[in-house]
């Protein structure tokens, strides 16, 4: 049996934060655990900074900072991923993924090659795309409409595809019936189908990729291409299976365990599996990650402390930022790697130690970059590295004339 879970596109991806759908009929229950979700992962949105008043571009910034005394040399070779240049083909191959049964878990996606960070895994245009009704809170989407329509984009599709979408999982509520013609094709949509810019999309190939508390992937919605991209956030050999998350992880095993329930099963991931001592450390420090989230980041901001006090206050941030990144390392969560390298760019910029700042800035850049080179978050990284080096710069430039 295939054990693809359904509404997995309660995506925490801090590129493109989605939501989930309702188009059934949502349950006063069901509607408290969307609202939870969304008071939950607030913290990951990006929170707006002040528009930064630096209008040179970044390769001009890059250009200045090595015409100083004091080259700056890694930030000058910034390093794309692969796909950026070389029309999206990763490592040479177009797939790099191949469909195979995952022990316990039915159908997984699995690696014919070693990928590196950031290269594309699998990209896939919508089999089916809707633009839904009204959502109507407490209500959903209206079902019937939602049917009719994803109907209407199914029978305009190839026998193939057509085969390819029914032979995807639907998950079914306790008391549901197995479903059959066009009820099944709406379960099908609503267990697999995700938030696609305003509209919501059906990609089979992207559907049959399982979950876990430690993904390996992560993936982005791109209006531009029309496509959803899975890419890698950490090196994967051959033969691993590919895994992105369904739900915020920033939660214990036990509340992972809890919101997968309600998507018909149970996650067997390297993290879920710890037991006793290594248990309780990973969810420690999953608590320590999501407290220091929420008490940094509405605090950010590059406005300079005046008081002996608030000057302090912004050291142990910058402080605090490193102990947040080390964690997520620690806990292996690379979803949560740009978000923490920002942190700790913006409280070091703050301080006005220009070296780690644009040091970290560069890095969630790279990132941004990784996951989607035109999305807000990357433009704003963009600004923040090219003002954090030219800072450095200034600085050192500073130095090198008073020791004259
Ligand atoms: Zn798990």
């Amino acid at each position: 049996m295939q054990l693809e879970v359904s509404m997995k596109r309660v995506s925490v991806s801090y590129h493109e934060p989605d939501a989930p759908q309702h188009f059934k009929k949502t349950t006063p229950e069901e509607l408290r655990l969307v609202k939870n979700f969304f008071a939950f992962s607030t913290f990951k949105m990006k929170f707006s900074i002040a528009v930064l008043p630096f209008p040179a571009l970044f390769s001009s910034l890059v250009t200045a900072s090595v015409t100083c005394a004091h080259s700056i040399p890694p930030f000058h070779h910034l390093q794309f991923p692969t796909w950026l240049s070389s029309n999206h083909s990763c490592n040479g191959s177009p797939h790099p993924w191949n469909v195979q049964s995952s022990p316990g878990k039915g159908l997984g996606v699995f690696a014919t090659q070693t990928l590196e960070i950031g290269d594309i895994v699998l990209q896939e245009a919508p089999a089916i795309k809707i633009t839904p009704p009204e959502f109507r809170d407490g209500v959903g989407y209206p079902l019937d409409t939602i049917g009719l329509l994803a109907r209407e984009a199914f029978e305009a599709l190839a026998d193939d595809a057509q085969a390819e979408v029914l032979a995807l999982h639907a998950h079914l509520f306790d008391g549901e019936k197995v479903k059959a013609g066009n009820e099944q094709l709406i379960s099908i949509f609503r267990s697999n189908a995700y938030n696609t810019g305003k509209q919501i999309g059906l990609f089979p190939k992207i559907a049959r990729i399982n979950h876990s508390c430690r993904p390996n992937t992560s993936y982005f919605w791109s209006e531009r291409l029309n496509k959803r991209i899975v890419y890698a956030t950490r090196r994967i050999e051959e033969g691993e299976e590919f895994s992105v998350t369904y739900i915020p992880l920033l939660l214990s095993q036990e509340e992972r365990q809890k919101r997968l329930n309600q998507y018909g099963f149970k996650c067997g991931c390297e993290a879920c599996a710890a037991r006793d001592e290594d248990l309780e450390t990973s969810n420690t420090r999953r608590k320590q990650i999501r407290d220091l989230f929420n008490d940094l980041e509405p605090k950010l901001t590059l406005d300079k402390p005046k008081t002996v006090v608030a000057k302090k206050k912004a050291q142990r941030m910058a402080e605090e930022g490193l102990q947040l990144v080390q964690l997520i390392e620690e806990e292996g969560l690379a979803d949560y790697f740009a978000q923490a390298y920002r942190l700790v760019a913006i409280t070091h910029a703050r301080i006005e130690d220009w070296q780690p700042a644009a040091m970290w800035a560069h890095k969630s850049y790279q990132i941004r970059m990784m996951a989607d080179s035109e999305a807000e978050e990357t433009k704003e990284m963009e600004v923040l590295l090219g003002r954090f080096i030219a800072s450095w710069n200034d600085s050192l430039a500073r130095k090198s004339n008073s020791k004259r």
